[in-house]
């Protein structure tokens, strides 16, 4: 009847071996304990991801677990030793619409373990391992269901567009944290995951709407993905440039204003940036770690060589970004940080990691809470992506064979003025209205632009 039997390996045998041999002691204590203590499931929450759904069961201590796959009709059986359910309503609540989960049951078993049933719309590759508590989350099961099948739900990889020897340049757009992962905290509940993708998908909009530009988002929606999954989504795409963004929190609510990191060599240029590049990479201690992430950052690191270049590379979009953020926003500094981002690590695509703000900070944290200050920040990063992408098109781009061309093609966007617009392209005004028979100074959103060459 059992078509399958598979006891998952849990996080702490995927971490290295020094560590998973503390870890291991005191899962051992645990179990010893949990002979005698019943664990509560106290919570539980559905993540949809484009290819997997993420079920988290919240438990007021450690758990042992078993999980099998059954056939005709398809189901995941979870059992929880010494497992109870707090309250009944905690999995009946779940919101299973968007999941391949049709139904959810369960039952005691033996008299001390919990069975839960997952009954399933379609066939699903099952994964399961356990968080240790950590901050304000408590000790976690987490059961990963990957989509199996004709891949119907499953991402395409897209392939940058090659038409007449002129692509587009893809920018990969990061939108940090996500899912189980909330990011920062701000004041009224702001989490810095849900401020970061709008930021993120007005970045995405402001490109689409560009010519000789593709965007492509890493994290579409409310859920985790890996720090060494990022640059890998990137690199699949074969993109031109990595931008991860940020708004985080910091031990003082007083720190303000808006930074730009780089990946450093070794040592991190400041406290803050130390501070940061702790807690970013802390998020994969929330959200699930697996072993092919951290082969990936290793594949990553080896390849010191070409990261030199790349360095110098993700200084020069930086500086362009910071320059631009300038004007919206008070910069925390004004030169590009260095730090040892794990989101970063990648050898062959330039890559840049934003701190919008800072959410800690209250008078921040209102205004990026607003779209109309979540726009301006994404037309700011657009515009020293732009800056740079124009002084430094990859061959082959649309824009290399503008720029050869003598002109530059520029969609009008809103807060677009004809001086600002001469004064990003280094001409004059005089020479951008010639150029499109433009008499007065009114421009409207979505008017297609000639830039002279300067
Ligand atoms: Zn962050």
């Amino acid at each position: 009847m059992f078509s399958r039997f598979k006891k998952q390996p849990s996080a702490a045998g995927e971490a290295s071996p020094a560590f998973s041999i503390s870890v291991l002691i005191a899962i051992s204590a645990l179990c010893f304990s949990s002979i005698i203590q019943a664990s509560d499931i106290v919570g539980a929450r559905v993540w949809r991801a484009p290819d997997n759904t993420r079920l988290v069961l919240d438990l007021n201590g450690a758990v042992e677990h078993s999980i099998l796959t059954l056939q005709s009709p398809d189901r995941i059986v979870v059992d929880i030793k010494n497992g109870r359910l707090a309250t009944a309503s905690t999995l009946s609540s779940l919101q299973l619409s968007e999941s391949p989960i049709k139904n959810i049951r369960y039952a005691n078993k033996d008299k001390h373990d919990l069975r839960i049933v997952l009954d399933l719309k379609e066939k699903v590759k099952p994964r399961s391992f356990l968080l240790k508590a950590d901050g304000e989350l408590k000790d976690r099961l987490v059961i990963d269901l990957y989509d199996e099948g004709n891949g119907k739900r499953a991402v395409k990889t897209q392939q940058a567009k090659q038409s007449s020897g002129s692509r587009d340049i893809v920018v990969a757009i990061d939108a940090g944290h996500g899912g189980e992962d909330p990011g920062a905290l701000g004041p009224n509940n702001l989490r810095e995951k849900h401020v970061v993708l709008a930021i993120a998908k007005e970045l995405e909009a402001l490109l689409k709407k560009q010519p000789g530009y593709r965007p492509y988002l890493t994290r579409t929606g409310d859920y985790y993905i890996g720090l060494g999954q990022r640059p890998a989504l990137a690199r699949k795409q074969q993109a031109d440039i990595f931008i991860s963004i940020h708004a985080d929190a910091f031990t003082n609510p007083q720190a303000n204003g808006a930074s730009v990191f780089a990946l450093s060599q070794g040592g991190s240029s400041s406290t803050m940036a130390k501070y940061l590049a702790k807690t970013e990479n802390r998020a994969d201690l929330v959200g699930g770690v697996t072993l092919a992430d951290h082969d990936d950052m290793l594949a990553g690191v080896l390849l010191d060589l070409s990261m030199t270049a790349n360095r110098d590379a993700s200084t020069k979009v930086g500086s362009k970004v910071l320059s631009n953020m300038g004007g919206v926003a008070r910069l925390h500094s004004k030169r590009v940080g260095y730090a040892g981002f794990a989101v970063l690590k990648s050898a062959d695509i330039p890559s840049i990691l934003v701190e919008t703000g800072f959410i800690s900070n209250p008078g921040e944290a209102s205004k990026l809470r607003t779209k109309s200050y979540q726009r301006k920040m994404a037309k700011a990063i657009y515009q020293g992506v732009d800056g740079y992408f124009q002084k430094y098109p990859p061959a082959g781009s649309l824009i290399a064979a503008n720029k050869a061309g003598g002109s530059k093609r520029y969609t009008v966007v809103s807060g677009d003025t004809l001086s600002a617009i001469a004064h990003r392209y280094n001409v004059s005004q005089g020479a951008l209205k010639s150029a499109n028979n433009i008499s007065g100074s009114q421009i409207r959103v979505g008017q297609r632009l000639t830039i002279p060459s300067s």
